[in-house]
């Protein structure tokens, strides 16, 4: 072939690879991986234990750090022993202002101290907020020195940050920050963390949802379905389920939720999810449990569901579930209830 040939055959090939994807999929790249950098059990003898969550994501060619643990010094250990350059990260995604899940945030702004950070937006909350100013009332009667920035309030009144300089993106509700990269903003109700924001991370690959979540304290389920209006198809939970002391039964329906009612593929718990529900979940999913502990690569690659579901059977009877389910519709808060109608449709 002459040189003009290998041209024209050049520009064929390279138009025929222009990938033609569906708008709300992640465009087509090198399967990635997740590398769970921050716990408290795992096998890797060079990464430090310790309670907390961190994960590296590797996803639809984005590099996106999750979590930055409990511990600055362990979380700095553990990057090392990785071999994570922090510089190169795409972005960081503080899931919720528990301190571990954001203490090696100091760290990882000492190496890169411009990257873009996304976290919950809260009224007064320790990543910063702002209010209009027309939030609180005005008494016109009172002399200007007895009155707020002396009767003249700025517009909007910014309340501060522990992280003055950092470069910190509050989220308030659930956002596409990146083509098939949405954080779902969810709000916890339950006792000891109500009004609790958090933000859970979900791609949409070709094959499905990958979600990964902190603590899930506005509940795993809550966010599952959440996820499901992104796409109905979850392929991979990854983090922690806050289950941590649930009893049986919670358990129970935690598993009976992501196993029969979302299908969820693929299960990768960590943290706070629970020694009993490592348990419950390893039985229910078998070989669709992926092993997470700190130090562990899950890859993401085809092969993850390629693998048929397996034919264990429910677990829970089919009436628990119906009264379970009529539960679970009571209120419709976040919009899940429309998600699984759509899903119910599709
Ligand atoms: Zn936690
Ligand atoms: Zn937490």
């Amino acid at each position: 072939m002459g040189l003009r040939t290998n041209l024209f055959v050049a520009a064929a090939l390279a138009v025929a690879a222009v990938p033609i994807a569906p708008t709300p999929v992640a465009a087509a790249e090198p399967p990635g991986q997740i590398t769970i950098i921050y716990d408290a059990f795992g096998t890797d003898m060079a990464m430090k234990k310790d309670w907390g969550y961190s994960a590296l994501v590797e996803i639809s060619g984005k590099r996106i750090l999750f979590d930055t643990g409990n511990d600055p010094d362990i979380f700095a250990a553990n990057i090392k022993a990785k071999h994570i350059d922090l510089t190169s990260i795409d972005f960081v995604v503080l899931s919720h202002r528990h301190s571990d899940h954001m203490a090696g945030l100091n760290h990882v702004l000492s190496v890169n101290p411009t990257v873009k950070i996304y976290a919950p937006r809260e009224g007064f909350g320790i990543y910063g907020s702002s209010l209009p100013s027309s939030f609180y009332r005005k008494d016109e009667s009172l002399p200007s020195e007895m009155r707020y920035y002396d009767g003249k309030p700025p517009e909007v009144m910014k309340f501060g940050t522990a992280w003055q300089r950092a470069n910190i993106e509050p989220i308030d509700k659930t956002t596409e920050i990146a083509p098939g990269i949405t954080l779902i903003a969810l709000v916890s109700d339950a006792p000891g963390t109500r009004e609790l924001k958090e933000l859970s991370l979900a791609v949409n690959t070709a094959d499905g949802v990958v979600l990964v979540v902190g603590c899930a304290h506005p509940g795993i389920e809550k966010i599952v379905e959440a996820a499901t209006a992104i796409n109905p198809r979850i392929r991979l939970i990854a983090g922690g389920f806050h289950l941590v002391v649930a009893p049986d039964e919670v358990i129970a329906k935690a598993v009976s939720a992501l196993k029969d009612t979302f299908k969820v593929e693929n299960i990768a718990p960590g943290h706070c999810t629970g020694e009993p529900t490592f348990a419950a979940l390893k039985r229910a999913y078998g070989d669709r449990y992926l092993y997470a502990g700190v130090g562990t690569s899950l890859p993401l690659g085809p092969s993850m569901s390629s693998v048929g579901r397996r034919g264990e059977g429910p677990s829970l009877q089919e009436d628990d579930l119906a009264a379970y389910r009529k539960l679970a519709q009571r209120e419709d808060p976040f919009g899940i209830r429309k998600a699984r109608n759509l899903r119910s449709h599709l």
